[in-house]
């Protein structure tokens, strides 16, 4: 079974761990744009509600806030759903395929299965 066979099977597990790692989740004007709009706010508002800027490998970013004392990002509700899905910022839309460091296994509960499931179907000749 090739990766590509077994990201055709990826069925999100909406546990929302990719939205509650210690990371940050980069934000470019035209998202935040679309979030603002999404959310009936001004650019200005929802910048000033959901972002801050942060030092990023000697880069100033805009990324969104967590829910406060926590890691569970700002638009991430109690059902562990993403109040902005339909304009999501693209680092979210690219979770877990797009994610090169090879990192997302670690944080997603469903390549997790796949994963187990794929050593599970492999057959010695
Ligand atoms: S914007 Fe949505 S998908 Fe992205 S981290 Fe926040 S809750 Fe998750
Ligand atoms: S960690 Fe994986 S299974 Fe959980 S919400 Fe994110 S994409 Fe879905």
């Amino acid at each position: 079974m090739s990766s590509d066979e077994v990201l055709s099977d990826f069925e999100c597990l909406c546990c929302g761990g990719c939205c509650a790692i210690n990371g940050f989740v980069c934000v470019s004007a035209n998202e935040l744009q679309e979030i603002a709009r999404r959310l009936g706010l001004s650019v200005a508002d929802a910048h000033e509600r959901y972002t801050v800027k942060r030092l990023i490998a000697g880069h100033e970013a805009v990324v969104l806030r967590d829910h406060l004392g926590t890691t569970r990002c700002i638009f991430l509700n109690d059902e562990n759903r993403c109040i902005v899905h339909p304009v999501k910022p693209r680092q979210c839309r690219e979770f877990p395929v797009g994610w090169k460091d090879g990192s997302s296994h670690t944080h997603c509960a469903a390549l997790q299965r796949l994963r187990a499931n794929e050593v599970g179907t492999c057959r010695r000749e």
